[in-house]
């Protein structure tokens, strides 16, 4: 065993722990879960504005999820890609209806989704005979830890130490149309344009529904595939199935992950048109990709949004906590602004905001920063306006006293 020392005792890793150290953890750990309660393993109850990064969609312990969980675990778990797989279609389609999509492909996280999607477009490009495809992406997009995926991304601290990046890529700054534009004239090789509809991790940061028009015009006049990362956006948490039907354009590709099956892992691309033919037999595959207890998961996650009119709940307390927060933090000095769209919110401070997270955690709320200085609150879709409220009453006085305390930039 080659995690063993010669005389057969284990090596001794700093910490204690035979984990690796790629995550810096906070100092608990969580034993169950209600709803959008969540206990540690002191009995300490939180409320979880975060949703494990926006994947607990229907909070903890759905009664529905867990009954659909249950009964599949006790029919099929895995089969392989090999069989049909009569629970796979009936989300393909489900999510083709939602999304105005053709085909799906189903995979097990966001950075396979988004790597498939990036293989499509390569392999579209070569269908049209450009040898070399690039595509187009934008600074502090975040799409995943793979070689592929932390090229595509926008944050240089992903990238640092994994170099040679994989090539093909052409970054602009979000959201500037004419920068679009100017990339259609020197490059020619451009085959996509791949771009989150709202950043999350780039700091809960929107593309314009008239840039994203624009970047479909353009993907129109140049034969390009508009691919749009929902891996966080996406399944309900802006109000809306996915994010960029606030904006009214039809993508080509889009890529889903997180949220899609409420914490079971999976992944899928979606894709309409030339794309959706543009993958024949043995030029993808994975061998968990859209087994059956993750394909029922997803089903009942996205039937459960639908009865319990959970898009149009995301939205209101969205539209509820956008407000309270924008009130309460109105002409207060460090706050720069609070944006967001349904549950996936960000408050951007004007200095480094990461001790929030262990002060509220002290007062009983899960929430994150990102970008440093962006607040981020990704509540589950289930959340009440009563736990909307608390988080505001949480949130309001610690931030004011985090800006008193901590130093001025
Ligand atoms: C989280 C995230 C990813 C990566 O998903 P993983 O499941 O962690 O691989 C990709 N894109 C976006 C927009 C994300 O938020």
């Amino acid at each position: 065993m080659p995690s063993q020392q010669h005389d057969g005792a284990p090596s001794q890793p700093s910490g204690g722990s035979h984990v690796m150290n790629t995550y810096a953890r906070l100092p608990i750990a969580l034993s169950h879960g209600e709803g959008a309660w969540v206990w540690d393993t002191q009995g300490k109850r939180y409320l979880d504005a975060l949703a494990g990064i926006a994947v607990n969609t229907l909070g903890h312990a759905h009664p529905r999820l867990v009954a659909a969980l249950t009964d599949q675990a006790g029919k099929l778990i895995h089969t392989s890609n090999l069989y049909q797989i009569p629970l796979q279609e009936q989300l393909a389609a489900r999510l083709c209806a939602l999304g105005a999509m053709d085909t799906a492909f189903f995979c097990n996280s966001g950075l396979e989704a988004n790597e498939a999607a990036i293989k499509l477009a390569r392999l579209h490009g070569h269908h049209r005979g450009i040898d070399r495809p690039e595509i187009v992406v934008f600074e502090r997009a975040f799409h995943g830890r793979s070689l592929a995926t932390l090229s595509a991304t926008g944050n240089p601290k992903v990238q640092k130490g994994f170099e040679p990046l994989v090539e093909g890529f052409v970054r602009i700054p979000l959201n500037d149309a004419s920068a679009l534009q100017a990339v259609a004239q020197t490059h020619p090789n451009v085959v996509a344009v791949f771009v989150e509809a709202i950043q999350g991790e780039g700091g809960i940061q929107p593309a314009h529904a008239d840039f994203l028009r624009a970047a479909r015009a353009l993907c129109d006049r140049h034969g390009w595939l508009l691919m749009i990362d929902e891996v966080q956006c996406g399944t309900g948490r802006t109000g809306k199935w996915f994010a960029h039907q606030w904006a009214g354009v039809a993508p080509d590709v889009i890529a889903m992950a997180k949220g899609l099956a409420s914490g079971v892992p999976i992944g899928a691309v979606l894709a309409r048109g030339v794309a959706a033919t543009t993958f024949g037999p043995g030029q993808h595959g994975t061998t968990f990709g859209g087994n059956p207890l993750a394909c029922r998961a997803a089903l009942e996650t996205l039937a459960v949004i639908e009865d319990e009119g959970l898009l149009a709940n995301a939205a209101a307390r969205g539209e509820q906590i956008l407000h309270a927060l924008r009130h309460a933090f109105a002409g207060l000095q460090g706050v720069v602004e609070v944006r967001g769209q349904g549950l996936m919110i960000g408050i951007e401070l004007d200095r480094p905001a990461g001790a929030l997270v262990a002060q509220m955690l002290e007062r009983g709320v899960l929430l994150n920063v990102t970008q440093e200085r962006v607040i981020r609150l990704l509540p589950p879709l289930i959340f009440s306006a009563e736990q909307a409220d608390a988080l505001v009453q949480a949130l309001v006085p610690a931030v004011r006293a985090f800006l008193q305390s901590a130093p001025t930039p």
